[in-house]
This record gives C-alpha cells, structure tokens and sequence, in this order.
C-alpha cells in the first residue's frame, strides 16, 4: 500500500469504521500543497475494501490535477463509502461520515459524488463545517455540464475536420443523469443533433421528448457516427483496443476517468481522435464546489468556470504545435503547476 502511496504520491490515507451504522469508509488525500483537499464522497458497492481503497486513491489525484488545472486553490482528496447491502438509517450513517471527516481538522472537504446528494452533504453538515454541495450552494451538476458544453465549443473550433458551431453537430451523450440531462438542454438550445444511451430507460425517453433525441442502446452508443462522443456515465469507457470501435471525431465528456489506462489517450491521439482530458473538462464541479465553500455568487462561480475552456484551447494549440497527445500535454501541465518542472533526463 505505501508503494502505491508513493507511485501517486498520497500524502494521507483514513479508514472509519463505525459498528452502530454499519459505516465503512476510506477517505484519500493526495496532497494539501495548494489548499484543503476537496472531493466527492463516493456512495459504491465495492467487492472489495482493497478495490474502495485503490479507487479512493486514484480518484484523489485525479482531484489534485483537477483543481491544479482549473486554478482553483485546492488539494486533492475524495473519500469512498462502501455501500451496506441495505442502508436501514442514511442519516445516521451520513452522521457517522460527518465526524470521520470533522476527524481530519478541516484538510478534507467533503462534496457531491455518484451515489450521493444534497440532502446527504446537508447530513455531514451538522456534524461539520468540512463540507461543500449542500442545499445551501446547489448541486453542481447543471456548473459540470456548462464547463463540458463550452468545452465541446472550444474542441469543434480547435479542429477543421469538425463543424465549426454547435448548431448542425451531432453530439452522441452517454449517460443521462444529472450532468447528462443539464448538457443535452445546453446542447438542444443551441441546435445540436442529439443521439442519446442510459441503462435507465426512463432517462432516454425523457430525452427523446423533451429534446427530440434520437437513441441507441447502450451496447452501441460508443460507435455512433458522430462529430463529438460525450461520456457522462461511469469511468473507464475508453480502453485501447477498443478505441478502433469508435465513429467520432472527438471526445469531450464530465465522466471522471474515461480513458482505462493511460495507453487508451495515446490510442485515441494515433486515431486522430481529438481528446478533451476528462479531469479539466469537468471541473465545473470543483469550481462550483469551492467558490460556493467560500461563499462567491453563481455569476463570480459562472466567469470562473468560462476559464476551463479557454485553459482546453491553450493545450490543443501546444498539441497543434508540438504534435505530441493531448492527455500527455494536460498531465504534464497539471504535473507542473503541482511538484514544479520535471527534472532534466541524464543520459547515461
Ligand atoms: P448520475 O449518477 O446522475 O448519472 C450517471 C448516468 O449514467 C445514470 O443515468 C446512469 O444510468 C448512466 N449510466 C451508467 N452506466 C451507463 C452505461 N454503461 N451506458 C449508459 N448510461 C450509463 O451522475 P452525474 O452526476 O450525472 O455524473 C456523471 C459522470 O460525471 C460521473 O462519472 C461523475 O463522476 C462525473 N462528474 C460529475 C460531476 C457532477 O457535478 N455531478 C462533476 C465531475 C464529474
């Protein structure tokens, strides 16, 4: 475990068990260099507490890059709970996860993750101040989807093989839930031809009547014949040997950790497939989730979350100049902002 700690350099690693409500948690921090690690609190049936454990981690430095990218003045950290087989008191057990995180004096902010909500941040509230997405400051979902859309803009501008405007692309979203639903409104206002996919039926018919969405199963999302693939559901779609399967010309999505492996954002940039990085396309979130901790107006959190693109638009001109994969020029750039300038290779 301190192998992996160090390969992803986490500075803290918590577990909190509590017999009453049955809570089992992980809580990760990468780093607190540039401000209190903030991240999602992640509600998952995990087979494993080793699988909990290595996804907390994963996910915290994903944090840290995220907010380094977005300029947001934040450590990386999230925290995992392992959901019981029937959860009897979610209070009680939001209650139990508040003291866990009031534990750690503050160097861990608590926010909104899959299988959470606001009323849940709105629990661990009156336990501690540790925590942000509360009914208070909203969910940030519709902040996510607004920094994904601008992103979709910046990408079909940054690329003479796609249509220079919204209105006549056609956007394949995958996932319609709180991220996907609030893009496909942005993406429908300003014309887009939408293609849509859940595993939940009722998300996709709701698509198709208030937007007029076309839909596919969700075996064949992935290769629709599209300008933009949007994922928006779970992470890992993108595998290697699979990025061959897909028909779009670009990939601009809020799931956290589409590429399964770091050799999938190298298989996309041979396939001529332009790769808007996951971790700064979505930080709308973050953005939200900090400003709103700190107390800023929707308007002050809306003019920082327009930085996100205009960030997209300087790593696709280095791209542009350097030929070198988009996923390697964000890494490199976050990598920079967060440990300094990568040492000289010696050669031997
Ligand atoms: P959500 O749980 O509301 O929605 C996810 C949707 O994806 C659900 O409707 C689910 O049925 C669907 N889905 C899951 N697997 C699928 C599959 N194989 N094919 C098609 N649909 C599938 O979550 P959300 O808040 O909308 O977040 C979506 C993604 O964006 C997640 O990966 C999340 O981590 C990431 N993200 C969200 C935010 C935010 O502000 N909510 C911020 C940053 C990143």
């Amino acid at each position: 475990m301190f192998a992996e700690m160090k390969n992803t350099r986490t500075s803290e690693l918590h577990l909190w068990a509590d017999e009453a409500t049955g809570l089992q948690a992980v809580i990760a921090i990468n780093s607190t260099t540039r401000g209190a690690a903030l991240g999602g609190c992640r509600l998952f049936s995990y087979k494993s507490t080793d699988d909990a454990i290595h996804d907390a981690i994963r996910l915290a430095r994903g944090m840290s890059y995220k907010a380094a990218l977005a300029g947001v003045e934040q450590g990386g950290g999230k925290a995992v709970i392992m959901a019981p087989r029937e959860i009897h008191d979610r209070e009680a057990l939001f209650k139990a996860f508040g003291r866990f995180v009031h534990s750690l004096g503050g160097r861990y902010i608590a926010a909104m993750d899959v299988g959470t909500q606001t009323s849940d941040m709105d629990t661990i509230a009156s336990i501690t101040p540790h925590v942000a997405c509360t009914s208070k400051g909203g969910d940030p979902a519709p902040y996510t989807a607004l920094g994904v859309f601008n992103s979709i803009k910046t990408t079909l501008q940054a690329s003479s093989a796609l249509p220079d405007d919204i209105s006549g692309a056609r956007i394949a979203v995958q996932g319609l839930g709180n991220v996907g639903f609030a893009l496909c409104e942005l993406l429908s206002n300003a014309g887009a031809e939408l293609v849509v996919s859940d595993i939940d039926s009722a998300k996709v018919t709701r698509c198709e009547q208030v937007f007029g969405a076309r839909s596919v199963p969700p075996s064949a999302i992935l290769s629709v014949e599209c300008d933009v693939f949007s994922p928006c559901g779970m992470g890992g779609i993108i595998q290697a040997d699979t990025v061959k399967d897909l028909s779009c010309r670009a990939v601009v999505g809020s799931a956290n950790n589409q590429l399964a492996t770091p050799e999938a954002g190298l298989a996309l940039h041979r396939q001529g497939i332009l790769y808007a990085p996951d971790y700064l396309v979505n930080a709308g979130g973050l953005i939200h989730a900090s400003l709103s901790h700190r107390g800023k107006t929707p308007a002050e959190i809306n003019e920082r979350i327009h930085g996100v693109a205009e960030t997209l638009s300087q790593i696709f001109k280095r791209h542009k100049t350097s030929g070198e994969p988009v996923s390697l020029i964000a890494d490199r750039m976050a990598e920079h902002i967060l440990y300094g300038p990568a040492p000289l290779q010696r050669s031997a």
